[in-house]
């Protein structure tokens, strides 16, 4: 019979690996909760409503990406395929503005989408948020800039360039819109079939295709920065002063639309080349309207969401995580050591020692090979000769040197010498 494998597009992530996630968890969590963001954690489940009314009907994710059923109550329901809807949501339903409007949220968890499997793509993948309610301030977009800079500059990240724009808002982007249409209905023959459609749902879209023809053609495009009204405009400069003031250096990227409908004003990227092509690892904007879009006041919002998945290949790429080994392997022969023994390494371990020992009669040859493929530091060797004579030998992995400890004092011992080596 043959076994059954995981689903295309969805992976493991296995000891190894999980050290990393954990150790750019805990970066991420301690620089959110420098800069003032606060944990919120979201069910993966939400009603498929949410996805359609928030990114958009006619996006790539909502048209093509969502996991999307029927309960077995004939409800629709979708996998989030990113978290910011469902951040919205929860600021909504549990009336959060009404005591502060003014939140700062972070999430960290699983998003799916049915895209088309390749390296660093995933169906399931993981992302890091970061959401700004009730500020409409540029400050705002910077300070989430800033705090993705400096988080893969702790990460050891060296080649982290933001990428910004400004896509305008809804007093200024139909006029722009309208100049773009007009522009395309001339080059209708240059367009994919993808662009063409899109020209009637999402003509932004068309700016960043990756189909050569298209990007050629939409060199020639009006640029949206000369549609700009006053306090977009406003806006946009002040987050490149601040941006310059700070000493970040950027890129203005008038191709920076990104794949979701919601986005007012800033939208922006951090991109790297440390997977070879330049890849973005987090995305992120302005969402001024989405919060009265599904319901609520008109409350402006911003955010961002760091590819988890991809930032844990640039930083395994950079750097080497040491994982845990055991303090001590505890090499017990035959079952009247064993059993001796067995409450030793429970205590260890409670006492919150790594201890680890083979629960199996096996030759101090093959317990000593198994000590050295975990990696212990030290082994302590039990037999019926050290039985009898009421004394161990604990073995310095590293130096080989062995030291004799007398088994009435095995726990109080290894803590001891544990606590003093760290
Ligand atoms: P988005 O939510 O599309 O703005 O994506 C934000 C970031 O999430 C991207 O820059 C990627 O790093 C990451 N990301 C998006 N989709 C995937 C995917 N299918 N697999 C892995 N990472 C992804």
């Amino acid at each position: 019979m043959t076994s059954i494998r995981s689903i295309k597009g969805f992976k493991d992530i296995l000891p190894g690996e999980t050290e990393l996630w954990q150790s750019i968890e805990q970066t991420a969590t301690a620089v959110l909760g420098a800069f003032g963001f606060r944990e919120i954690r979201l069910p993966i489940l939400e009603k498929t409503e949410l996805f359609a009314r928030s990114i958009g009907e006619a996006t790539d994710i909502v048209e093509k990406e969502m996991y999307t059923f029927s309960d077995r109550s004939g409800d629709l329901v979708t996998m989030r395929p990113e978290a910011t809807a469902a951040v919205v949501r929860a600021y909504l339903q549990h009336k959060v503005y009404a005591q502060d409007p003014v939140q700062k949220y972070y999430t960290i968890g699983p998003m799916f989408r049915r895209e088309r499997p390749q390296k660093g793509r995933y169906r399931q993948f993981y992302q890091i948020n970061a959401e700004i309610f009730g500020v409409a301030s540029p400050y705002a977009d910077v300070q989430l800039i800033v705090m993705l800079v400096e988080l893969l500059r702790r990460l050891g990240v060296t080649d982290a360039k933001p990428h910004v724009n400004s896509l305008g808002c809804p007093a200024c982007r139909p006029d722009y819109r309208r100049a773009l249409l007009d522009f395309l209905a001339s080059r209708e023959d240059r367009l994919c079939p993808d662009c063409l459609r899109r020209r009637e749902t999402n003509p932004l879209r068309i700016l960043d295709c990756k189909v050569p023809r298209c990007r050629e053609t939409s060199l020639e495009a009006p640029e949206l920065s000369a549609f700009l009204c006053p306090e977009c405009r406003t806006h946009f400069d002040t987050l490149q002063q601040s941006l310059d003031e700070l000493g970040i250096s950027y890129l203005i990227d008038k191709r920076l639309v990104r794949g979701l409908d919601y986005y007012s004003r800033t939208t922006f990227e951090i991109q790297t080349t440390a997977l070879g092509a330049q890849s973005a690892v987090a995305g992120g904007g302005r969402y001024d309207g989405l919060v009265k879009t599904l319901g609520g006041p008109d409350i402006p919002a911003t955010g961002f969401a760091i590819g988890f998945d991809r930032l844990a290949e640039i930083v395994a790429a950079e750097r080497q995580i040491e994982t845990a080994v055991p303090a001590v392997f505890i090499a017990a022969l035959g079952a009247s050591a064993q059993a001796r023994a067995f409450p030793w390494l429970t205590a260890l371990n409670r006492r919150g020692i790594a201890a680890e020992m083979l629960f199996e009669d096996k030759s101090l040859k093959s317990l000593m090979k198994r000590a050295g493929k975990l990696g212990a530091r030290y082994v302590l060797i039990v037999g019926e000769n050290e039985m009898t004579a009421g004394t161990g030998q604990l073995r310095n992995m590293e130096t080989h040197e062995q030291t004799p400890l007398d088994l009435d004092r095995v726990i109080e011992d290894l803590q001891q010498r544990f606590r003093e080596s760290g």
